[in-house]
């Protein structure tokens, strides 16, 4: 729903609920009032109903009294003289023309004379009412049902005579009412000795009687009142649709009901098919039997009519509310909207990418929609800012983007991104166009294509992806050396980097970097250099091997000299031989460590007593430094076991070494060369106190080609080659050294004593 809708509606809602409500309230009110009043106006009409209906039987009363008092009536009741009584009867009647019924009985209610009938001789009790007169000695009044046959003998059934009417369709389907009810007066006529000698019996007939009705309607205009007998109505001046009066039509069964308890009825019901608000009071008899009712009621049309006046007036009321409101709640809406619409209209512009946009509201708007304004101007201004940071932060992130692209397709190592199903997410351009093992081909996509399957066949491809699961689990970095043998049959030494990549802070990788490279150059350039710089150890050894091997060649000469030029005796001789055969076995000994030390080897990795090495190295040295006062000495460690390196290559390593500190004591010193175990590292330390290392120097001596040694002397690649195989062997190398104190050279290597505990760096190399 739109706001100005919503707006309308709340105002709507605001300012016609609580109207709403009053209406109701007061229509409410006002209608229950009105039927306050209507319930009034019925009993104070039903009093005066009931007083109407008692005049003639309180008029009947009176005179008889007044009759019952006269001698001449008393004595001919005395006399039983009816034809007095019946003059008399005639002569009353003139003066009341209303009464229908009129009889003298005697005090044993038998009748003496009747004013309708030459009858005598007959009982008269009319529901015991006459004997209850009598013997009351009191004058009573009472209204009675009376049969057919009596009201004939009074003559007046015709009177009586009411149609009835249909319950079901309300036509009429009896011509006649065979009862009547009847108000009668009995008043008792008493002797001088006060005994009863008779009563009077006066009678009005209600059915088809309109006294009751028209008298009230008369005192009280547009009242109405119906008089039933049992639930027929026999006197009333209610009209039914048709204009006539609804004399023989039935009230409900339900008022009956509530009359026939006495209590008679208070409420709303439908005679001969209207609709009143009416009050019923039931008629009781002599023995207090209800035997008809009367009725007062208004039309309920009349009351309804009233009632709908009042809601029309405030359904107008409210209705011209309705319509100012709505006007009045559109104006405002229209007021607070218009602005809202026309910052919308700015913000969809916004929305399409135009952030050039001002809301051209005044500075000075003081109220919220103002204030919305500003901030949205603000808003928009700090979008463009942020839009320039960001379309800048974009080109910067595009360039690094392409920068680390191009990197990465520049660097020479196929990369491979895996995920952990082994699916290829990322790879770089040398993966598909010179990666020698990678099936790929140039342009072609390698997404999701499983990266074992991607590598062309072999058994290495096994321990690789073993090595590549095992990183996805662990997530600890490996490497690999492996000879890989291509499908052109040639063979090369691939060099593997698999790196994890987590998202969290530990625990398994999501992904992992594959990184591999052709080392087979390398290698062979690695291999020619660490024969280079053997071959210049040899070269240097060699100058003192030459010295020492000169010596024993010398006497070895002079022995022979003189065998050829001198006479010897035969136990010189054997001098002699001795002395020249000690001789050619020392230079043999000599060239043999020499020929030991030179020879090429493949690099394979065994069980090595370094100790025992040691001891076989040292004597190399003692012609070095025979002729100085230079002293090499061993402290080995006891009860090291053997480890798994490369023997000739650690053997190489110890021979730079020591040649290096010989070369920096000079003529005098002390060299230490020693062996201990260090937590899980075997360390083998060459420590001299010669002239040391400068600060400067210290961060350069495992630099290729670095040296401060002259021409001839030094190729500077000794400690370089050192470091890489001891890097390759998972060790390192530390140097401490002061100048004019000495150095120490510690190499640490991890202590691997078979190929299944075997350092898993190591397995690359094995
Ligand atoms: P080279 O011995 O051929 O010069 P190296 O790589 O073995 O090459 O050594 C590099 C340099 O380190 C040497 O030139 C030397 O300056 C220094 N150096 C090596 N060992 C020692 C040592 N024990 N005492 C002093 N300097 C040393």
């Amino acid at each position: 729903m739109k706001i100005g809708n919503k707006l309308i509606f709340s105002f709507l809602l605001v300012t016609l609920l609580p109207t709403i409500l009053l209406a109701f309230l007061t229509t409410a009110l006002i209608s229950g009032s009105k039927k306050e009043d209507a319930q009034e106006t019925l009993n104070h009409n039903l009093k005066a109903a009931w007083m109407q209906y008692y005049a003639r039987a309180y008029q009947m009363q009176y005179g008889m009294l007044q009759a019952s008092a006269e001698g001449f009536i008393k004595k001919a009741i005395a006399d039983r003289d009816k034809q007095l009584l019946r003059g008399q009867m005639k002569a009353w009647k003139r003066h009341r023309p209303y009464v229908d019924i009129w009889d003298v009985v005697d005090s044993n209610a038998m009748t003496i004379a009747s004013l309708n009938s030459d009858r005598s001789g007959v009982h008269l009790s009319f529901n015991g009412l006459v004997e209850k007169s009598i013997e009351k000695k009191a004058s009573f009044i009472s209204t009675e049902i009376v049969p057919y046959d009596v009201l004939r003998l009074e003559g007046i059934a015709e009177k009586a005579k009411v149609s009835t009417y249909d319950k079901k369709d309300g036509s009429a389907v009896k011509p006649e009412l065979i009862e009547g009810m009847v108000q009668l007066v009995v008043t008792p006529v008493l002797d001088g000795k006060n005994s009863v000698i008779g009563a009077i019996i006066t009678g009005d007939i209600i059915n088809n009687d309109p006294s009751v009705p028209d008298a009230l309607a008369d005192s009280i205009p547009g009242s109405l009142v119906t008089i039933a007998m049992g639930d027929t109505q026999i006197s009333t001046n209610v009209m039914d649709g048709n204009g006539k009066k609804t004399i023989g039509q039935s009230i409900p069964k339900s008022v009956l009901d509530e009359i026939g308890t006495k209590r008679g009825f208070r409420g709303e019901t439908s005679i001969a098919g209207r609709y009143y608000i009416a009050a019923f009071d039931p008629i009781l008899n002599n023995d207090g039997k209800v035997i008809g009712s009367l009725f007062v009621g208004i039309p309920r049309e009349g009351f309804l009519e009233l009632k709908y006046k009042n809601i029309k007036a405030v359904a107008t009321i409210a209705l011209v509310g309705l319509f100012i409101a709505t006007g009045v709640a559109s104006f405002i809406t229209y007021m607070i909207t218009r602005p809202i619409k026309a910052l919308t209209k700015k913000a969809q512009l916004v929305s399409t990418g135009n952030l050039n946009i001002r809301t051209g509201v005044p500075g000075a708007g003081k109220d919220e929609l103002a204030d919305l304004a500003r901030t949205f101007d603000i808003m928009v201004k700090n979008l463009r800012e942020n839009e320039d940071r960001i379309r800048v932060g974009q080109d910067k992130l595009r360039q690094q983007k392409n920068l680390i692209e191009s990197i990465i397709n520049s660097l020479p190592y196929c990369i491979y991104v895996i995920e952990r199903n082994l699916g290829i997410v990322v790879w770089n351009r040398h993966a598909s166009q010179a990666c020698p093992v990678c099936k790929c081909s140039a342009g072609e996509n390698c997404y999701s294509i499983n990266f074992m399957a991607h590598l062309s066949s072999g058994e290495w491809k096994y321990k690789l992806e073993k090595v590549i699961l095992g990183v996805f689990e662990t997530g600890e970095a490996r490497q690999l050396e492996q000879k890989v043998t291509l499908p052109d049959g040639r063979t090369v030494i691939l060099r593997t980097s698999i790196f994890p990549i987590r998202s969290g802070n530990g625990g398994q990788a999501d992904y992992v970097v594959w990184m591999a490279e052709d080392v087979t150059k390398d290698k062979e350039i690695e291999a020619g250099i660490i024969s280079s710089e053997k071959l210049a150890a040899i070269g240097q050894l060699a100058a003192g091997i030459a010295h020492e091997v000169n010596n024993p060649l010398g006497g070895i000469l002079n022995c022979l000299y003189n065998f050829k030029n001198k006479k010897l005796t035969d136990e010189r001789k054997y001098e002699y031989l001795d002395f020249m055969e000690e001789g050619i076995k020392r230079v043999q000994n000599i060239v043999r460590q020499l020929l030991d030390f030179s020879q090429q080897h493949e690099p394979e990795l065994t069980l090595t007593d370094i100790n025992g090495m040691i001891e076989g190295i040292i004597p190399l040295f003692i012609h070095s430094i025979k002729d100085k006062d230079i002293r090499l000495v061993r402290n080995l460690g006891q009860g090291l076991p053997s480890i798994l390196v490369d023997r000739h290559q650690i053997e190489q390593i110890l021979v730079n070494l020591i040649l290096n500190a010989v070369q920096a004591l000079g003529d005098e010193g002390l060299i230490e060369v020693s062996t201990r175990f260090e937590g899980k590292w075997y360390c083998i330390i060459v420590s001299d106190n010669g002239c040391g290392i400068p600060p400067e120097n210290l961060s350069k001596i495992f630099d290729p080609f670095f040296t401060t040694k002259g021409v001839g002397m030094g190729t500077g690649l000794g400690l370089s080659v050192s470091r890489g195989i001891i890097e390759r062997h998972r060790g390192k190398i530390d140097v401490e050294s002061k100048v004019g104190a000495g150095t120490v050279f510690k190499v640490s290597l991890p202590i691997v004593t078979s190929k299944e505990n075997s350092w898993q760096g190591l397995q690359g190399y094995l």
